[in-house]
């Protein structure tokens, strides 16, 4: 059954200034937000706020912005900790997802993983989980291998299981595909990693802006997720990770901040989760992150998800009516991540055509490029909704397809 939007989407819409925007004369309908969200103006109110009035830098202050902004710094990784079900000392500030990743895995990876050793990932991950993996293989031996994915482009988790084995150290999957739009079932697939000994990294960046994440609810050991997808500023994102295997691992970057005592001869470590964070941090846009954080939890991740499948659900049903119209991924267990292929029209030349209609959609491999091959294409268009997003939104979506069509004089 189609769920009902309980969100005032009216009036979220005014807390969004760029989305009265006119786009070559036309309203904006920006369906662009799995490569990154917007902002409401509390988001951008706190990071100017800060700025005008409480900034220093953080941690070694004895004056009074020092300590406002350490408190406010502080205060961001609690809140933001909190939001997904973490507690405060296990979440570390990174610049995103990419970064959080790539600290594990030369961290993590860099101490642990010997020749012989495997990491397993899947067909569908985006480059951020993928390369960090090759680059720490390359240098210590470890091998990568790929769980494959169904006819229906979902996960085939009886290909993932059966890969996981004796010599898996790590497992790391996407929570949510930033292409197919399907959601992984990452608690099954960490009680799998851990069944076998390995340790399981979830990507969240397209889920923490959308579910109701709770990392001890999944039971996975890295959780990374960045803030610009989810109302926040670019520059902020974070690693979940537990505490005892944060602790083991060795320092990512070294510098101010991340240490204990330097003597010439050596130096020890500040504890987790400092010892991560070496030089400033942004600490404007941690201050961005609690407001956006604030704003969604204000407005419910429950209620939000059920405005998006809603939608989803229209966009569906409206968009594969279309001849031509061809979705990439399956109908269900899926968010408002709508890739698609529409007649022989390319991407790249759908989403100029749309762009002049003022719709902003995105065109590419998606960072997907092995996904790309397994389904075939260069690249899909694929349209991605949030809670700003309206019905009307996806009537201007489906009428600027049939101009492009009507463009193309039809399809061949
Ligand atoms: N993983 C997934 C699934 C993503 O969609 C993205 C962003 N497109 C990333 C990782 C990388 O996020 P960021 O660029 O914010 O580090």
């Amino acid at each position: 059954m189609t769920p009902i939007s309980t969100l005032d989407v009216t009036k979220i819409r005014q807390d969004f200034p760029i989305l009265q925007r006119k786009i070559h004369g036309h309203p904006l309908v920006y369906l662009d937000n799995a490569a990154s969200s917007q902002k409401p103006a509390v988001v951008v109110a706190a990071v100017s706020g800060y700025f005008l009035n409480s900034h220093a830098n953080v941690h070694r202050g004895a004056h009074q912005l020092s300590v406002e902004a350490t408190d406010a710094y502080e205060s961001a990784r609690a809140v933001v900790a909190d939001f997904i079900g973490g507690r405060t000392k296990e979440l570390v500030f990174t610049r995103g997802t990419t970064e959080s990743i790539n600290l594990v895995a030369a961290s993590w990876g860099g101490a642990n993983l010997r020749e012989g050793d495997e990491i397993l990932l899947t067909l569908m991950e985006h480059h951020s989980n993928l390369v960090p993996w090759q680059l720490i293989a390359a240098r210590t031996g470890a091998r990568l291998r790929f769980a494959g994915l169904t006819a229906d482009a979902r996960l085939d988790l009886e290909d993932l299981a059966a890969k996981i084995g004796p010599r898996t150290r790590m497992v790391a999957v996407t929570h949510v595909s930033n292409t197919l739009g399907v959601v992984n079932p990452v608690a099954e697939i960490t009680a799998l990693a851990h069944e076998a000994g390995a340790l399981c990294l979830v990507d969240g960046a397209q889920a923490a802006p959308h579910l109701d994440v709770d990392v001890s609810e999944i039971g996975c050991d890295f959780y990374a997720f960045s803030g610009h997808k989810m109302c926040g500023p670019t520059g902020i994102g974070a690693l979940w990770g537990r505490k005892e295997l944060l602790e083991e691992m060795p320092p990512y970057q070294g510098g101010g901040e991340m240490i204990s005592e330097v003597r010439l001869d050596g130096s020890s470590w500040a504890a987790v989760p400092h010892k991560f964070e070496a030089g400033t941090p942004s600490v404007g846009d941690a201050v961005g992150l609690r407001a956006a954080v604030r704003y969604l939890t204000r407005l419910g991740l429950d209620e939000i998800h059920q405005h998006e499948t809603m939608l989803t659900e229209y966009a569906l049903d409206r968009l594969t009516e279309l001849d031509g119209f061809d979705l990439f991924g399956p109908r269900t267990g899926r968010v408002g991540v709508i890739s698609f292929r529409y007649g022989d029209i390319h991407a790249h030349d759908l989403a100029t055509i749309l762009d002049a209609h003022g719709i902003a959609i995105r065109a590419g491999h998606h960072c997907n490029q092995p996904l790309m091959n397994h389904l075939g294409v260069d690249a899909t268009a694929r349209a991605s909704v949030y809670l700003y997003n309206t019905h009307e939104e996806i009537d201007a979506l489906v009428e600027g397809l049939l101009a492009a069509r009507k463009l193309f004089g039809g399809f061949a």
